[in-house]
């Protein structure tokens, strides 16, 4: 794997590890990017098969859903069939890893994520939801969450049927909804406050697989330079993006096990 990265970011990420490893708050924040090794495309890839004519940013709205449930339901469907057999990946676990080891070491490691897949509880990570998730379903007008049968208050994707019929809520009747926040809509505020708080409070951000033109979340980074702390974007298309100190212009799944690796190795000689 080593073969695959040129000296200069070998160098990046070397200047990367050693910052990381001398802070004691960090701030992670994935992206769609992070899980694109996994399979699952970012609304920035072309869609395929039946959707490909279709935007991702036109269906993922609260409009597109009053036009159009049954178009809204049955694409959301049809993700949800297609990220239910996804895996993490070497990213994934490495994060993973990291965090482990930093509960032992004394660094303090929030991980965020603007996804709604579960690639990173798969992999072993606490982690906060900022856009919500695939394999939660809640009333479009009253907000009751949707038991899919389960009986549980939180489902898991295994509770999830990919019929295309729509649903209705026990309670008045109108249409049940994926409960993911959509382009236009609120975060959820309590997952919203501890991302403000750990990106303010940081000395360290890490953008992952992040196009950063989604707000709010693309604004945290700003928050955390605000407040004196360094970026680093792990990106392969960097992003139009000033404010970022190292830039490790590679596949998230490429680099990361070789940084997290790197900055468990200063960890425990320090
Ligand atoms: P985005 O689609 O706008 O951007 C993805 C970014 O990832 C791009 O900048 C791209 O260059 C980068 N990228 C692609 N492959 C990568 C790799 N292997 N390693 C690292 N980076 C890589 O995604 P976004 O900025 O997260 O915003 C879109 C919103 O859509 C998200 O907030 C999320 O809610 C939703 N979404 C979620 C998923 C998911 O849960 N897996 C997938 C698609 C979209
Ligand atoms: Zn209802």
């Amino acid at each position: 794997m080593l073969a695959e990265l040129s000296p200069a970011l070998i160098a990046e990420v070397e200047r990367a590890a050693k910052l990381l490893a001398s802070k004691q708050r960090i701030c992670v924040l994935t992206g769609a990017g992070i899980s694109a090794e996994s399979g699952i495309p970012t609304f920035r890839d072309k869609q395929t098969g039946l959707w490909e004519n279709y935007a991702a940013e036109d269906l993922a709205t609260p409009e597109a859903f009053a036009r159009d449930p049954k178009l809204v339901w049955s694409w959301y469907q049809w993700r949800r069939q297609l990220v239910a057999d996804k895996k993490p990946n070497p990213a994934h676990d490495a994060l993973a890893q990291w965090q482990q080891h930093a509960a032992k070491s004394g660094q303090r490691l929030t991980l965020i994520t603007q996804n709604v897949d579960d690639l990173h509880e798969q992999a072993g990570s606490r982690v906060t939801h900022l856009h919500g998730n695939l394999w939660q379903n809640r009333c479009s007008q009253c907000n009751t969450p949707y038991d899919n049968g389960s009986g549980m208050e939180e489902n898991s994707k295994r509770d999830v049927s990919f019929n295309e019929d729509l649903l209705t809520c026990q309670h008045c009747g109108d249409y049940i909804r994926p409960d993911i926040v959509w382009f236009g809509e609120a975060l959820p505020v309590e997952a919203w406050r501890a991302a403000e708080d750990a990106a303010a409070n940081c000395e360290a951000f890490i953008s992952i697989g992040t196009s950063s033109l989604v707000y709010p979340a693309a604004g945290l980074a700003q928050l955390a330079k605000q407040n004196g702390a360094k970026i680093i974007e792990i990106n392969p298309h960097p992003t139009p993006n000033t404010i970022v100190d190292i830039t490790l212009a590679e596949k998230a799944g490429v680099v990361m096990p070789l940084l997290i690796q790197k900055i468990l190795g200063r960890v425990e000689h320090s």
